[in-house]
């Protein structure tokens, strides 16, 4: 599946819900200390981040609900002038299973129209929370290369008789399922880095076995953390130390499977 010399693919990506991550319960909606914590992830979560990535010379995807692109201009053209893609992550981040088809597909044109006025194309969908029984119609309507949403395999593959390219994700390459802790939504503990670098390290090599594709799924108010980003940044030395990995974007890798895969 990959081009010739590498094992292994790895997208490192970022969900940039900011405050739209903290709005299930109308009681965090209106607590200025909850949303102070999904403002962090654009405010200081995202220079970090750039500055990471830059320093590692790694291209990115930030999938970035269309409310967040209106609230933070400077923020999504920062992303963009450092060279990283952008792509749809809804308008609002409602939980799509609570939309009608009309307000899911209104949420996805109006999104990719925000996002396309910083002068990019938009080609790619990840879903707040999980996709609809519409979400994959809508996103071959409107033509789009690729879905990150599906969690039933470790490889990319193109959904049966579409065009559309399905770069498959799972919880354990999160950093929300471990580390998010939040008033009244995430009331557990809250994972070491030790504990995280642990189980990405130990997915990652069974990744690169199976030649698979390592779609690391982050939140800049999550892994934005000093110590996380530390951690993050040793993990990313930790994947580059393998022989034929190829670490991209979303859309590189989705141009290049829909160009392998029948
Ligand atoms: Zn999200």
């Amino acid at each position: 599946m990959w081009p010739n010399g590498i094992r292994c693919a790895v997208c490192i990506t970022f969900d940039l819900d900011a405050e739209t991550a903290w709005q299930e319960d109308p009681r965090l909606v209106n607590n200025p200390g909850v949303q102070s914590q999904g403002r962090y992830g654009p405010k200081i979560g995202v220079p970090i981040i750039l500055d990471l990535l830059k320093r590692q010379a790694i291209e990115s995807t930030f999938f970035i609900p269309g409310k967040i692109a209106e609230d933070y201009p400077h923020t999504i053209k920062a992303i963009i002038d450092a060279g990283h893609e952008i792509a749809n992550h809804s308008y609002s981040h409602t939980p799509l299973y609570n939309l009608s088809l009309e307000e899911e597909e209104e949420e996805l044109v109006r999104t990719k129209a925000i996002l396309e006025g910083f002068g990019v194309r938009i080609v790619g969908f990840r879903s707040p929370w999980e996709v609809s029984e519409n979400t994959l119609f809508l996103l071959e309507k409107h033509k789009y290369l690729y879905s990150s949403n599906l969690m039933d395999d470790i490889r990319p593959y193109r959904h049966s008789d579409a065009e559309l390219i399905e770069l498959p994700l799972q919880w354990i390459t999160e950093d929300w399922a471990h580390f998010a802790y939040g008033q009244g939504l995430f009331i557990k503990k809250i994972a070491t880095n030790t504990e995280v670098r642990e189980i990405w390290s130990d997915e990652f090599e069974g990744i690169f076995e199976f030649s698979g594709l390592f779609n690391l799924v982050l939140h800049p108010q999550v892994i934005g953390r000093p110590s996380r980003i530390k951690m993050l940044d040793e993990f990313i030395s930790f994947i580059k130390a393998h022989d034929g990995v190829w670490i991209g974007t979303c859309l590189e890798i989705a141009e290049h499977v829909a160009r392998v895969v029948p």
